[in-house]
């Protein structure tokens, strides 16, 4: 007899006490013996986790409240535009993130803990797909500060470094060794996962800012660093990391064992357009998954000759005759990895995704060395079972003797790592084939360089992005002559309530710092503390009661199989309608910030909080607190859903 499934749980409870319980967890909860308290609510502004998660720091937060109508865009201006600027204040690149970023944010949303996260990266790649649909670009600074930036790199870091400067005023160029912008967004993540007419269009917007290009201009050879440095007052280094690890097996040096970063380029380059007919790819990660999805996807001819050998269209001696591609059959593609499949670093759904495409995705596999042929071609890799671990940030692999085996190859890629390539810039090598840089990410020793992105540590586009704003605040400080100062414990870009009051034509008093309101004056709102910079606002400190059981909304992807892959060069990821981005930021719990509930208003029994008047009245400025009649019984702050509220004797 079968079991009948488990019921599914729709219905979370988040009673503090389980039945017959009859004593606080907390003796800091156990102070209040009375329904009084010497306490009153204070307004606290904190970085929600899904911010603190977005390497580039998005006010997600923010950007949700505005699609879901709380936060009113300013004059003029729709929903969609005011969201969408409100998220590139961080990020330029919207749509192409909404694709490809693995969305470290939704993986410390607070919403995991009712149900499910809630979809920011779908929420982002409707608000990017609006911005192109209509055209919205970025303005530069009305005046120019005189200075010259010198942008080494046009990939993310070094375009985020270059849109951050343009904005306050700084005449940026940025120089790049490829004919276009764009960096891995372009020559390594393939076209269908970065469709190019999105990426140019990003692209564009930054230079219709007025940024300065040099293409095909490589620093270190075409031109020195010297020569820059005599010509601009600053520098920004965002080389990334372009040279791909070769395979340090015997046989390696084989002419069809190649790089990813070289695979890749040369598809992206449009060179390569078959593979052979049996492929193997050595990683884990997600490059692996790019190589392995191209291959698959370029298929090999019948009859080749010499002259079509894939290693010579990825190692730039030819192009590919793109007349036969309608030839083409379908390529056997195995992807190894020393780790087991559960383990490895692609993303799951990526590695589902290409298990589907028919790619034979195989773990705990080490490649033992490359089998050739009499012309010293590679015919075979050979591998063995293996056990890998990280011991003290080393990885480990224990080969298990015995357990040797050949896969056929026709060519064999590495996608084991990348790593810079210091041609003529040797002085920024730290010895470990990276940049160091502080917090401000200035290179030590040198004032006036900066760095960011891949050539720091490769990680993600976001990562980059984040680094590049970063440095261009810190490169608009060294040109003003002000110290770097110390950047804030949580450096994102959080929601400015000053601003915002600016914006609605509130006025307040200079005379007193307006992100500090007290009991007596009414600069801000009562008690308002803006701790962004230096508190996460945890789960355990919501009411999560106060929401109930919604299904995430996903967006539709399209899964090939191994006959409709090759070939398929097409989008497989659908953005949302705007009904559904709307729910979706509807099931955002606004962690830390006012939502505008009501619920203190309608459970104070003191009627002690009130609504600011709507004339006065501004996101995270709703209400207030009579302090005449509060008499601190903590209810408001326990029926508050997002943690806004919390008890304090002002401080
Ligand atoms: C195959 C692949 C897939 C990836 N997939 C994802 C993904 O899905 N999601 C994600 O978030 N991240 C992904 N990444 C990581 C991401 O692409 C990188 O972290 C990011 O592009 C780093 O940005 P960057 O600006 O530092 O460097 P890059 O993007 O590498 O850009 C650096 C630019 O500088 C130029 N340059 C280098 N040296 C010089 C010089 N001396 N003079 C002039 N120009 C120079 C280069 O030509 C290049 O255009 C992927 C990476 C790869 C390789
Ligand atoms: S850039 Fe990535 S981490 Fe940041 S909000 Fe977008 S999806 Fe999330
Ligand atoms: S619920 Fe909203 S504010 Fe809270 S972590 Fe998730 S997306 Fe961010």
């Amino acid at each position: 007899m079968s079991t009948p499934p488990a019921p599914t749980v729709e219905k979370l409870s988040f009673r503090r006490f389980t039945d017959g319980d009859s004593k606080w967890d907390s003796w800091r909860e156990q102070i209040f013996q009375a329904s009084y308290s010497h306490k009153c609510p204070t307004y606290i502004q904190s970085t929600p986790p899904c911010q603190g998660s977005c390497p580039s720091g998005e006010d997600i937060r923010g950007y949700l409240n505005i699609v879901r109508g709380i936060e009113k865009p300013a004059a003029g201006m729709n929903w969609q535009e005011y969201a969408w600027r409100r998220l590139t204040d961080a990020n330029p690149f919207p749509s192409v993130m909404g694709r490809v970023c693995p969305a470290p944010c939704e993986t410390g949303c607070n919403r995991n803990e009712v149900e499910d996260h809630v979809g920011i990266n779908s929420v982002e790649h409707f608000l990017g797909e609006y911005a192109i649909a209509n055209k919205l670009g970025f303005s530069a600074a009305s005046v120019a500060t005189g200075k010259k930036v010198a942008v080494i790199g046009g990939g993310p870091a070094g375009l985020s470094c270059a849109y951050q400067l343009a904005r306050i005023g700084h005449e940026v160029t940025v120089f790049d060794e490829h004919e276009h912008l764009g960096g891995m967004m372009r020559y390594g993540i393939p076209g269908f996962r970065t469709p190019r007419e999105v990426l140019d269009a990003e692209i564009q917007r930054i230079v219709d800012m007025g940024v300065k290009t040099r293409l095909k201009c490589r620093i270190g050879t075409d031109i020195t660093l010297e020569a820059i440095r005599s010509e601009f007052d600053a520098v920004f280094l965002g080389m990334g990391a372009q040279s791909g690890r070769p395979l340090p097996a015997p046989g390696g040096d084989a002419p069809n064992v190649v790089t990813a970063t070289a695979f890749l380029r040369a598809f992206n380059d449009g060179r390569l357009r078959h593979v052979g007919r049996h492929v193997v790819v050595i990683g884990g990660g997600d490059t692996s998954i790019d190589v392995a999805t191209v291959a698959r996807r370029l298929g090999h001819i019948g009859h080749a000759k010499p002259t079509d050998f894939p290693e010579l269209a990825i190692g730039g001696h030819l192009a590919h005759d793109a007349a036969v591609v309608s030839a083409k059959q379908g390529a056997e593609v195995t992807l190894t990895s020393v780790f087991n499949v559960n383990q490895m670093q692609a993303n799951k759904h990526e590695i589902e995704q290409a298990q589907a495409e028919g790619i034979a995705i195989r773990g705990g596999l080490a490649p033992v060395c490359v089998v050739k042929d009499a012309d010293g071609r590679g015919v075979a890799l050979r591998v063995a079972q293996c056990e890998a671990k990280f011991v003290g940030g080393k990885l480990e692999i224990k080969v298990i003797e015995g357990t040797e085996e050949d896969i056929p190859a026709d060519l064999i890629v590495s996608a084991i790592g990348q790593a810079v390539d210091f041609t003529g810039l040797e002085e920024f090598d730290n010895g470990r084939g990276a940049v160091s840089a502080d917090k401000n990410y200035q290179v030590g020793g040198k004032p006036g360089i900066f760095a960011g992105g891949d050539v720091l540590r490769p990680h993600l586009l976001t990562t980059a992005i984040g680094h590049g704003a970063i440095a261009a605040d810190g490169i608009d400080r060294f040109l003003r002559g002000e110290d770097q100062g110390k950047r804030p414990k949580i450096d994102v870009h959080a929601f400015d309530l000053k601003r915002k009051m600016i914006e609605r034509g509130l006025s307040f008093s200079e005379a007193h710092e307006p992100m500090h309101g007290t009991d007596r004056s009414n600069v801000a709102i009562h008690n308002y503390d803006d701790r962004s910079e230096r508190y996460v606002i945890p789960h355990d400190e919501l009411y999560l009661g106060h929401f109930g059981f919604t299904p995430r909304l996903r967006r539709k992807v399209i899964t090939l199989t191994q006959e409709t892959a090759l070939g398929n060069f097409g989008e497989r990821i659908e953005p949302l309608s705007e009904a559904d981005v709307v729910a979706e930021a509807k099931r955002c719990m606004s962690c830390g910030m006012c939502f505008e509930c009501d619920n203190c208003v309608v459970y104070c029994p003191q009627l002690a909080v009130v609504r600011v008047p709507k004339k006065e009245a501004t996101m995270g400025r709703y209400v207030y607190t009579d302090y005449d009649r509060c008499i601190g019984c903590h209810i408001c702050k326990d029926v508050c859903p997002t943690g806004y509220i919390q008890m304090g004797l002002g401080e």
